[in-house]
């Protein structure tokens, strides 16, 4: 295991963003699942969102009711390819990339590029304007960890070469990049290692363990268990997670460093498929299939310095998250006409 220091020894300026007088908010992939939520959450509060997305994997229904808010802009944007923004700019969040393991591993050139022309883009932004720009970094960066909890000084143990490399390397090379334009021209940077979370707004299509589960339950048809399902994971209700990434862009400049964001209740994947046989009734039976290439073992986070630097800590069980999700489930398999109208 290899351990080094969060705190950098560079002497740093400490400002404060003051999140009630700011004025405009960039969120790259702002069409997502976690992105679409943070528009709501800054609109909320009388800011100006521009919303940059490619529709790749964010949904149009995720933002159709912000559409023709006057504070609302979405701009149709391969965070690739460079953008400019007129006017001052306050905070961005860079948030696009695919996330799940399908959809990343479908274009893993894309999802490279993405994770490193997307951070530099929106860095050269940030430098531009001035702004605190939040970095969307992953659990994924510790890879397969071989420690447990994973703390923010654990290097990780990833592969470079393998399926899920073009998120895990495209990310720590974001991570990397963000260190060094926070060292050259002192950008103002914030990055949170977000671990799996889950919540309405979820692409039901998008082949994560909670989508699938959940839908698989309510269809009644088998449950996929990858592996024996002795693999753990740390399941965040998307709602902590906003907190968390809120209370990150509020810190002090000094706060720079990698941040995990996630909730530290930790399930054996058997657990949760046992957990949502409970909360759904349905005849679906669990199935084994085989495990993917490098799926993680373990993955569990430490959340000290969060609760330190940020005073956060999530606070919605697994059960509670799970019974605000299933019902946003059941109504998009209505919507799909995937369930009768009368089911759940
Ligand atoms: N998984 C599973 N069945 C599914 C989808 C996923 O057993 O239908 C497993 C997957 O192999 C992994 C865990 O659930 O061990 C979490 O997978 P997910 O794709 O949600 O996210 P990851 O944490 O792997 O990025």
């Amino acid at each position: 295991m290899t351990r080094v220091s969060n705190q950098s020894a560079r002497p740093q300026s400490v400002s404060v963003v003051n999140i009630n007088s700011l004025r405009t908010v960039v969120i790259t992939g702002g069409a997502g699942f976690i992105g679409s939520q943070l528009c709501d959450r800054h609109i909320e509060r009388g800011d100006k969102v521009l919303c940059l997305d490619d529709l790749s994997t964010g949904r149009m229904e995720n933002i159709t009711h912000l559409i023709d808010h006057p504070k609302f802009a979405f701009r149709k944007h391969d965070v690739i390819e460079p953008y400019s923004v007129q006017g001052p700019v306050d905070l961005i969040y860079n948030m696009a990339c695919p996330a799940s393991p399908p959809k990343y591993q479908a274009d893993p050139i894309k999802t490279l590029k993405v994770s490193i022309f997307g951070a530099e883009n929106a860095l050269k932004l940030a430098l531009e304007k001035n702004a605190v720009v939040l970095q969307a970094s992953t659990s994924e960066v510790y890879g397969d960890p071989e420690v447990s909890p994973q703390s923010e000084d654990y290097w990780g143990n990833t592969n470079s070469f393998g399926p899920r490399s073009c998120y895990d390397e495209g990310k720590r090379a974001a991570e990397t990049l963000f260190h060094d334009y926070h060292e050259r021209y002192g950008v103002r940077i914030r990055i949170a290692r977000i671990f799996n979370t889950y919540g309405p707004r979820m692409d039901p299509e998008d082949g994560r363990v909670v989508s699938n589960f959940i839908c698989q339950s309510l269809k009644g048809t088998d449950i996929t268990v990858y592996g024996d399902g002795s693999q753990t994971r740390s399941f965040c209700y998307v709602d902590d997670l906003l907190d968390g990434l809120m209370a990150l862009v509020q810190a002090p400049d000094d706060v720079f460093y990698p941040v995990n964001v996630g909730n530290p209740g930790e399930f054996t994947i058997n657990e949760l498929a046992h957990i949502l046989q409970d909360l759904v009734p349905s005849n679906s039976k669990l199935v084994h299939e085989p495990l993917p290439v490098d799926d993680p073992k373990q993955r569990c986070p430490d959340i000290r310095l969060a609760e330190r630097v940020l005073g956060w800590k999530p606070k919605v069980s697994l059960s509670e998250g799970l019974q605000k999700t299933i019902p946003y489930f059941a109504a998009e398999l209505r919507a799909n006409r995937v369930l009768s109208s009368r089911a759940q």
